[in-house]
């Protein structure tokens, strides 16, 4: 079992931004690298306050991570691509660097060497996130689908070449001083020629921009887990556009899930809700009915003597949760049809049945009233 989030930031639930970032802090300086050098363990804590950190204190993800648990970051298939887990040190200290303040090394870069004596004094550029819309039935929904989308993305211009920027020396960042009352004060911002990557275009291709970037055309496979909810955000590592530069990271593409409306099945969290209408005859004399569910038609039987309000529960036909802890039920309505519109002859029969012992209402003979049917599902 993965360790809860809110348990490795040590902070309650309800903990305020302000405090989860406190925790984070807390624990990435307890586990930070520089302090514990060679202890994996230490590593690994220092990993999982990333990760935690990284979910919680953005709000989308938390509420998501509040909802679903860990299940909501995983992909239903087991192959890799979306967000969570498996974040490098790269990543973090690139996404987090600044909770650090001045708590290591100082001045400059911010951290000295680690993960293999990689020295890194800037942080990796990344590209910026693209977005998509993708519409799904519920029958997708129910059981987790592949989709390949056309997405254009910027990415590297092949033949672009790219040298160290002078500005900055390859740095990213520029050291400024200024004199106030306290003395000289050294800050440090980023790099107005290179913008932080701590490159700049050398060769630039014909259908390049001033950037060594081209757009192009992708298609991209996304892997959508069963029982997503519309407003869910899946995130496709790598596949938003590049940032230039040999050293930059690609953004990332947001998946954004929406629902397509089902003709006659409604949705209600795992549940589904059908709304079977029977004529009068049906009611009174039973009869096998065909009914929708997400996975083709199903046979009912509705019988003899029905009443109308009653709720047939199909268990497991529903939709499975994200998290999977076992798939919804279908609830299957039954609304008898009065008759409207009576020949004569048919008028003249409901009066002959209108004092008819057998037609008078007898609540009491059901096992249970409408509204404690409706009770019963929802407890
Ligand atoms: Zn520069």
């Amino acid at each position: 079992m993965k360790q809860d989030f809110y348990e490795i930031l040590g902070i309650s639930k309800n903990a305020t931004p302000a405090e989860i970032k406190k925790g984070y802090r807390k624990m990435a300086i307890k586990y930070h690298p520089d302090k514990n050098p060679g202890d994996k363990t230490a590593e690994e804590n220092f990993k999982k306050a990333a990760e935690a950190y990284e979910v919680l204190s953005d709000e989308n993800k938390k509420a998501r991570y509040d909802q679903y648990g860990h299940a909501a970051f995983e992909n239903g298939g087991g192959a890799g691509g979306f967000g969570g887990g498996g974040m490098n040190m790269d990543d973090i200290f690139s996404q987090f660097g600044d909770i650090f303040g001045g708590a290591f090394g100082g001045g400059g870069g911010g951290f000295g060497g680690f993960g293999g004596g990689q020295s890194r004094g800037r942080a990796r550029v990344k590209g910026s996130n693209l977005r998509i819309r993708v519409k799904l039935t519920l029958e997708e929904i129910a059981k987790g689908v592949e989709k390949k989308v056309k997405v254009r993305r910027k990415v590297s211009a092949p033949g672009a070449t790219f040298k160290t920027c002078t500005t900055c020396n390859g740095n990213g960042q520029v050291m400024r001083v200024t004199n106030t009352i306290l003395g000289r004060m050294q800050s440090a911002s980023t790099c107005p020629t290179c913008h932080g990557a701590g490159e700049i275009l050398d060769k630039r291709p014909k259908n390049a921009d001033a950037q060594g970037l081209e757009q192009k055309e992708e298609t991209v496979s996304i892997k959508i887990p069963a029982g997503v909810t519309e407003g869910v955000q899946l995130k496709v590592n790598g596949k938003g556009n590049a940032a230039p530069g040999n050293n930059s990271v690609d953004g990332d593409l947001i998946v954004v899930i929406e629902e397509i409306k089902h003709d006659t099945l409604k949705r209600e969290g795992t549940n589904l809700h059908y709304d079977l209408y029977v004529n009068y005859s049906e009611a009174v004399l039973g009869i096998d009915k065909n009914i929708d569910t997400v996975s083709g038609k199903v046979k009912i039987k509705i019988e003899p003597g029905t009443q109308s309000g009653k709720i047939l529960r199909l268990r497991g036909k529903g939709l499975p949760s994200i998290d999977h802890y076992g798939n919804g039920d279908l609830l299957v309505h039954i609304n008898v049809w009065t008759p409207q519109n009576l020949s004569k002859e048919q008028k003249k029969f409901f009066e002959k049945m209108m004092n008819d012992e057998n037609f008078t209402p007898n609540p009491s003979k059901f096992d249970k009233s409408f509204f404690e049917k409706v009770k019963d599902m929802f407890s």
